[in-house]
């Protein structure tokens, strides 16, 4: 692998460059958000207040799933302090960005600030990364993953997203709330209960049809947007011993008014090497990452990058390369022989690699 450096190292050399005002939070950007927000109680009150024929609720349910994502997005940069930089400020506006797709700030903020950001494509400690073949090699439930056909993998990993990030969300939960300080954890079990209160108090005051519009089907669209996001983040890329952004991340790129709905989100190597600074800033950056390191940069459209991820098994044989172990069948990722235009193995493995991947690697072939 080329020569790593941290974000740190990148951010140092990109800030000389960028105006000051680039570093200042933007609390203009909580007017999308109030947007977000009337837009969605007014579909709550049609949906409550009037029998409609069941086509106008699934268009209302897509409305409502677009509100949901936007808010996501922009609970995550709430979250990243580059709103407004009052703690508690901070923290209650996110609570309610994030409120939609029911994951509380104090939750969030340790899960994706400390621990993704942190140790991005790190194998044993980013909570986001996937498995590599020695984490298969202990889990009997991914041995009984990967033995089906790929193709059968590859649609429910896909039909998947739309609850991947609820689920995720959840796991995280019972991952993270043991490492809170003990007089921490009732506020981190509050804003975890709050928000599922409120949708099972809405449950009740709907019924089950017009709640399934109102808030399940919603739900479900809002974490396939996300989803469809933060699948093609990372997961293309090698896992890197160093924090390298520019090896481990990818920015995706989607029309101009997408960006702007999604508060600039498809920027997310930006967003790695500047987590604190406002995405309105990000095409700067992006600017100065391509002007610095244009070889080092990866970026493609984001159908692209979602057909790539279609076509890739999501199991790393090494930190650079995937591994498909029922035929094995080696490919590259990005920046290390991964061609988007045209996804194909490299390699298949030889009986001898096969044997120094580990002596355990009987119970996966088939
Ligand atoms: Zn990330
Ligand atoms: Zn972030």
């Amino acid at each position: 692998m080329k020569d790593l450096h941290t974000f740190g190292w990148y951010a140092a050399k990109v800030a000389p460059h960028l105006p000051k005002s680039a570093f200042k939070p933007v609390p203009a950007r909580l007017l999308g958000g109030l947007a977000y927000l009337l837009v969605t109680i007014s579909g709550f009150l049609v949906i409550g207040l009037f029998d409609l024929n069941p086509i106008i609720y699934v268009g209302i349910a897509v409305v409502l799933g677009l509100c949901f994502a936007g808010m996501g997005f922009l609970g995550h940069e709430i979250l990243h302090g580059t709103v407004v930089r009052k703690a508690w400020l901070r923290d209650l506006l996110g609570a309610i960005a994030f409120w939609p797709l029911t994951t509380g700030p104090k939750l969030w903020r340790k899960w994706h600030n400390m621990t993704h950001h942190q140790h991005t494509q790190d194998e044993e400690h980013d909570p986001d990364a996937w498995p590599s073949m020695n984490v298969l090699k202990k889990s009997a439930f991914l041995k009984w993953v990967y033995r089906l056909p790929f193709s059968v993998r590859a649609f429910f990993a896909f039909s998947s997203l739309a609850v991947q990030f609820t689920l995720h969300s959840a796991r995280m939960f019972t991952v993270y709330l043991k490492e809170f300080n003990p007089k921490k954890r009732r506020a981190v079990w509050v804003e975890a209960i709050l928000p599922w209160v409120s949708w099972i108090a809405l449950l009740f005051l709907l019924g089950p049809v017009k709640w399934f519009f109102a808030f399940l089907l919603p739900l479900l669209i809002a974490n396939f947007i996300v989803m469809c996001y933060i699948s093609t983040n990372h997961r293309l890329n090698p896992l890197t011993p160093v924090n390298d952004p520019l090896a481990n991340s990818l920015t995706v790129t989607v029309p101009k008014w997408v960006d702007v709905l999604h508060f600039n989100f498809s920027y997310h190597t930006e967003h790695h090497l500047f987590p604190g600074m406002s995405p309105k800033y990000y095409p700067l950056v992006k600017a100065k990452i391509k002007e610095f390191w244009p070889e080092r940069y990866h970026e493609m459209p984001m159908t692209k990058a979602l057909k790539a991820l279609w076509k890739t098994p999501r199991l790393y044989f090494s930190e650079n390369e995937l591994i498909e172990p029922r035929h094995n069948k080696v490919f590259g990722s990005l920046g290390n022989g991964l061609d988007p235009e045209n996804v194909s193995h490299r390699r298949v493995l030889e009986e001898q690699d096969e044997e120094t991947i580990s002596e355990d690697t009987s119970t996966i072939k088939y």
